[in-house]
């Protein structure tokens, strides 16, 4: 695959020859993002640097109908950012500009490739902060986080990132600039930014956005309660919330992960421990002790064999770049790894808990845990070894089972990481024919050609959703890929 002569002669014309590359070096890097399932070649990338090259370049492709679609840091988990063959990759990580701070207003106006982690690294000494904390901030894009609508662990307070962006600026798939939202909430009429937000790179490339600032909390206690099942660690979940009391953030971590990032982080969790429960709470400094104390005693009403308290800033740190690293860790403990993202009712966590630890011994396989216990969105980390193809396809197996578990409980085929074109086959199971089809109606009204980032979320035509189509598991010619 590579581009067709007068295409890249056209390119080069708007970019410079070295930003319009289609070499096998760079075809191979950009085949697959943090889902590595379905690698597939782009025809090839492009960086531009600014509104104008990208608007030239989107009326060039789409005058000659090639398909295309924007990437970010790539760390996606649900393939978005893999081509559909012969598509052409925009690569937005050059869109850095900060054009705008607004403390009055409470905004920051940056371009798509700003890395997460840098908007609050902007703003926190004026006492703000960027809310949207995916685990993967000091890498991910805000244009990916606005494609995907990302989450973290702060969502269970402060919600996913639609609640914290104020407007965007967007390249259409014809090349027309059009922009959302502004500088205010509020605008009158249907709200086309929120319908945006979240649609994963189908509907438009964003070239500007200006997200919400929110100021630091005065106070924020971290508490880590150290569980000997994981079951009391979820009803310990399920008791604090049905309390009244909402955390920031409430983070489950079950003992393989524990055992995992021991090994790299160590933060002194107990290697014996089933689960340890992160749960912070932040407000003013009014009030927030005496909730501490009660979730405190919540913990230990739920057989917390200890609940600790991080003493400074420095232990708090700690224990954030242990739940955040966590992925990472499960590298010293198996070759590879098959993340999942569903969503059930809180109320439900210990069952379901035990339900996958069910599936795992069923396919002789560990699966990990670590997640969004507030929000009931779970993180399954199904391991595996990526050289035997029988546990590939046991790990897909489960994969699904899973998902299938989470829809039949009322629950959803993801929290945060999109559908892609990891789940799209699935699609069927959560909504009907009816549905889909009107939500295609709503992509096709800004992408009506469907040539940007094509073959994602929806169901394939032809396949039949309700068969449950699940991801499926490729192998390379050079050897297995997932
Ligand atoms: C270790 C790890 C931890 C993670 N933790 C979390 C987490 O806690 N919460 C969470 O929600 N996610 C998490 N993720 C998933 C991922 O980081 C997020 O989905 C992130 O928002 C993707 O950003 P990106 O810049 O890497 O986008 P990419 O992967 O490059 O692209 C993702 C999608 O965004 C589209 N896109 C990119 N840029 C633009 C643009 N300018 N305009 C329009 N569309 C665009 C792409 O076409 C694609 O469809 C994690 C991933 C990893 C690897």
């Amino acid at each position: 695959m590579a581009f067709d002569p007068k295409i890249k002669n056209d390119l080069i014309k708007i970019l410079d020859e070295d930003r319009v590359k289609d070499d096998r070096v760079t075809l191979y890097t950009y085949r697959s993002d943090a889902l590595i399932l379905h690698p597939t070649m782009p025809m090839g990338v492009v960086f531009p640097e600014n509104r104008e090259e990208l608007v030239a370049i989107v009326k060039l492709l789409h005058a000659n109908q090639i398909t295309f679609l924007p990437r970010g840091a790539g760390t996606g988990l649900s393939g978005g950012a893999i081509p559909k063959e012969g598509s052409v990759i925009i690569e937005m990580f050059r869109f850095r500009q900060i054009y705008d701070i607004d403390f009055a207003n409470r905004s920051i106006t940056v371009g798509p490739g700003v890395v997460n982690i840098k908007i609050t690294e902007h703003v926190k000494e004026n006492g703000y902060c960027f809310v949207p904390d995916p685990s993967s901030q000091k890498a991910c894009t805000v244009g990916g986080n606005v494609a995907e609508n990302s989450g973290g662990p702060h969502t269970l307070k402060y919600g996913v990132t639609v609640n914290h962006i104020l407007g965007i600026e967007v390249v259409l798939p014809d090349g027309e600039v059009v922009e959302l939202g502004g500088k205010q909430w509020g605008a009158p009429g249907p709200d086309l930014l929120g319908l945006f937000v979240g649609s994963e790179g189908t509907f438009g490339i964003v070239t500007k956005i200006t997200c919400r600032l929110t100021p630091l909390p005065e106070k924020v206690i971290t508490l880590l309660g150290i569980f000997p099942s994981v079951r009391d660690a979820c009803s310990a979940v399920s008791n604090t919330i049905r309390e009244g009391i909402i955390p920031a953030a409430m983070e489950l971590i079950d003992n393989v992960v524990i055992q995992a990032v021991e090994k790299t982080i160590a933060p002194g969790f107990p290697l014996d421990a089933e689960a340890v429960l992160v749960v912070e709470l932040e407000d003013m400094k009014d009030g927030i002790e005496e909730e501490a104390s009660r979730v405190q005693a919540i913990l230990n009403e739920n057989n917390a064999t200890e609940v600790r308290r991080a003493k400074n800033e420095e232990e708090r740190a700690l224990i954030w770049k242990a739940r955040k690293e966590a992925f990472g860790a499960l590298g010293t403990i198996s070759p590879s790894y098959y993340v999942q993202d569903g969503v059930i009712p809180r109320s439900a966590l210990p069952d379901v808990l035990g339900q996958i630890s069910d599936i795992a011994q069923k396919y002789n396989l560990t699966i990990a845990n670590v997640f969004h216990a507030g929000d009931g969105n779970l993180h399954p980390l199904i391991l595996y070894n990526s050289k035997i193809p029988e546990e590939i396809e046991k790990a897909d197996k489960a994969g699904i089972e899973i998902l299938d578990i989470c829809v039949s409980l009322g629950g959803s085929l993801s929290g945060e990481h999109g559908i892609g074109l990891e789940k799209q086959e699935l699609m069927g199971t959560l909504y009907s024919s009816e549905d889909l089809s009107n939500m295609e109606w709503v992509r096709s009204f800004f992408n009506p050609q469907n040539l940007l980032n094509p073959g994602k979320i929806f169901p394939t035509p032809g396949k039949c959703a309700e068969t449950k189509m699940g991801p499926q598991i490729v192998q390379s010619k050079s050897g297995v890929v997932a």
